[in-house]
């Protein structure tokens, strides 16, 4: 048995989530994401997907990015 990091639920079938120097234990997505998913800088959702970098910070769309001053940003499609 294993207790995840973020809601202390014991649970048989935990995994580990690293990212760089950190990882923590979890037993769903949910809590994975709660405690490791970076969030927008300018609108504080989650960022699930692959996000947009610029200026040091991560946004989770181009339109963020704008809208935070980094202009010329635009989604890779
Ligand atoms: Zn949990
Ligand atoms: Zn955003």
């Amino acid at each position: 048995m294993a207790t995840c990091d973020t809601c202390g639920n014991e649970y048989d079938r935990t995994f580990t989530v690293t990212k760089g120097t950190e990882s923590g234990t979890f037993d769903s997505f949910e809590c994975a994401i709660h405690a490791m998913a970076p969030a927008c800088g300018h609108c504080g959702c989650r960022i699930l997907g692959h996000g947009v970098e610029a200026g040091g910070n991560t946004y989770c769309c181009a339109h963020c990015a704008r809208q935070s001053g980094h202009d010329g940003v635009t989604d890779r499609s």
